[in-house]
């Protein structure tokens, strides 16, 4: 990491990013200014023609890291300011002006930090929210406006945005297969399937009641064994994944294998569902079995149903005609 080029407060990165609010978001421009005016007095001293609010974000910024500081936010003796995750990594020499760091704490820093009402960072999102500096972190963690990541698993694909916005990616990116309706009928054929340790897997999208969901298919190692697991996804979050309900089921030669479920929401990582099994999970010995023949290709067919789950009593009923 070089440091040397580092400096408390950049200004002319401020400008620009006040700038931009400006243009493009003149109506969250007021919420990016503290509420409370005594805050002034801290960044009289700060570059004319910035904005207060910027110079406060940017005091309020690491050099180091760039990320916004929390108690205890730590200084030199020469007053550069950096978080207390970078303190540790600087061996207590300031990365400004390499005097040595010793325990100093900037508490007029913290004060102003705490006096600070921001909005949350995902207003352009459509979040209303304000909240003090030191909860707005917290807030944003579990934001109901904060982008989802995609879900497709087969590569660490980095792209977040909405569900409509998903939706396309998946299709137009992944050439993920789309369908409409509440149930399905898939055939998953593989010609080796002893190669477990490629990791295997499917994606389907499906839309019914106005919303997406995920049908992942894919072979793993569960402990020594290897298996094939089938489950869905709803394409928002877990209170509305709720509302829904799917089933799957899969078999042959007389057998078959059942699997009810509630569908995870796209917030819990692809990995993390399938690592808590949370679904239909089949042996490979039974797959073989299931796909009839000489037992060494693997041709499953796997059905399914998605419905709502009633808000009344009928909870759990299907009423087929709601099926579009
Ligand atoms: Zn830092
Ligand atoms: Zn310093
Ligand atoms: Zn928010
Ligand atoms: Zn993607």
């Amino acid at each position: 990491m070089d440091i040397d080029n580092i400096e408390c407060v950049s200004s002319s990165d401020g400008i620009e990013d006040d700038e931009i609010h400006h243009h493009h978001h003149p109506v969250n421009q007021r919420h990016l200014y503290p509420l409370k005016t005594h805050n002034k007095n801290i960044i009289i001293g700060s570059v004319p023609g910035i904005a207060p609010a910027t110079s406060v974000h940017e005091l309020l910024e690491c050099p180091v890291c760039t990320n916004s500081m929390y108690p205890p936010i730590h200084q030199c003796p020469n007053g550069h300011t950096l978080c207390s995750t970078c303190k540790t990594r600087v061996h207590n020499r300031c990365p400004t002006c390499r005097q040595e760091l010793g325990d100093i704490r900037c508490l007029a820093l913290e004060k102003v930090a705490e006096s600070l009402e921001l909005p949350c960072k995902y207003y352009t999102l459509g979040c209303p929210d304000i909240f003090p500096y030191y909860s707005k972190l917290k807030h944003e963690a579990v934001c109901n406006f904060r982008p989802y990541s995609c879900p497709y698993a087969g590569s660490e694909c980095a792209v977040n945005g909405d569900i409509p916005f998903l939706v396309s990616h998946l299709r137009d990116d992944h050439k993920v297969d789309m369908h409409s309706g509440c149930t399905f009928n898939h055939r998953y054929v593989k010609s080796n399937p002893r190669e477990v340790e490629n990791a295997t897997w499917m994606l389907t999208v499906f839309h019914c009641f106005g919303q997406y969901f995920c049908l992942h298919f894919e072979a793993f190692q569960l402990g020594m064994a290897p298996v094939y697991m089938a489950f869905l996804r709803f394409m928002g979050d877990e209170a509305d994944a709720r509302n829904y309900s799917y089933s799957l089921e899969v078999g042959g030669n007389g057998r078959k294998l059942t699997w009810e479920g509630t569908p995870r929401s796209i917030r819990d990582s692809h990995r993390k569902v399938r690592d808590s099994h949370d679904g239909l999970i089949i042996q490979r010995n039974m797959a073989l079995f299931f796909s009839g023949g000489d037992r060494k290709e693997l041709k499953l067919r796997v059905t399914g149903r998605i419905w709502k789950e009633q808000q009344n009593s009928d909870a759990g009923v299907c009423i087929p005609n709601l099926c579009s």
